[in-house]
């Protein structure tokens, strides 16, 4: 099968660091992992903040270029100038879809803000347990009757990183009650029309035990893993990876080409070759 996916899954797990990603503490992204790609290393932008983080995978830019590092909202001006890719997704027909658990106070408001000025069709509520998030991404997905990106934030394993530091016993158990969500993407894995991104907007205890905001290698380092029935089975690639590849990814997995301003590149690594299509 050639041509463009129907569905591109982004899912984003705030705060998992790849050394989480174990047979041990995560079972099921482990053999998901094996049994599609995933990057040796890969880095997330400066500052290493979710915010920064979730707003460079909108826009395709670093923080450097779109200014937003913070839940303040005086500089989300900055980036009416730039090409989000939910606008750029239209441009091919896709439709763009954020599924997510209910957010609270200044978050809530910098998501509403970034969602209209992204061009972003749907936010789907979903309760915050990562089981049942699951279920309303996996049904909503399956019930799509046109092609779409559908972002999926799942935020417990930061909680917990904040409160009881990252790689604690309870940052551990949150991690593994996202792992058991995970588990239900299995059906997606040999999908031939489906592609599933799975990473995070950071890592988290570099400096401080329970923080992610300083520069250090422990704060950037994030999981990239693909699976779907055209990713490269059980490849890891030595290639660098950065989260700033993800949007360009994205566009070509619908048949497009990235704006010449987005600042990472296609992961064409992870793909079957012969189903590459340029
Ligand atoms: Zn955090």
């Amino acid at each position: 099968m050639r041509g463009p996916y129907r569905n591109v899954i982004l899912l984003i797990v705030d705060g998992l660091r790849p050394d989480a990603v174990t047979s041990r503490h995560m079972p099921a992204l482990t053999d998901l992992f094996h049994r599609g790609w995933r990057a040796q290393a890969a880095v997330t932008v400066r500052p290493s903040v979710t915010v920064a983080a979730l707003t460079s995978l909108a826009t395709g830019v670093s923080p450097a270029r779109h200014g937003l590092c913070d839940t303040g909202l005086r500089s989300l001006g900055r980036i009416r100038g730039l090409r989000p890719l939910p606008s750029e997704l239209r441009h091919l027909g896709v439709g763009t879809a954020v599924i997510t658990a209910p957010l609270s106070g200044a978050a809530r408001r910098m998501a509403g803000a970034l969602l209209r000025l992204g061009g972003v069709d749907r936010l789907v509520p979903a309760p915050a347990a990562p089981g049942v998030l699951m279920d309303v991404a996996l049904s909503h997905v399956d019930g799509n009757r046109s092609r779409e990106f559908v972002v999926v934030y799942l935020d417990d394993a930061d909680v917990a990183g904040h409160a009881w530091g990252w790689m604690s016993p309870a940052y551990l158990q949150a991690v593994a009650t996202i792992d058991r969500a995970l588990e239900k993407l299995r059906a997606l894995a040999e999908d031939p029309a489906a592609l599933v991104i799975v990473t995070a907007d950071h890592g988290g205890g570099g400096v401080l035990p329970q923080d992610h905001d300083h520069r250090h290698p422990l704060n950037d380092a994030i999981p990239v893993g693909m699976l779907g029935g055209r990713v490269m089975p059980g490849l890891v690639s030595p290639e660098p990876v950065r989260l700033l590849d993800i949007p360009p990814t994205v566009l070509h997995s619908f048949g497009g080409t990235a704006p010449q301003e987005y600042e990472g590149r296609v992961i064409h690594e992870a793909f079957m070759s012969e189903l590459v299509y340029v």
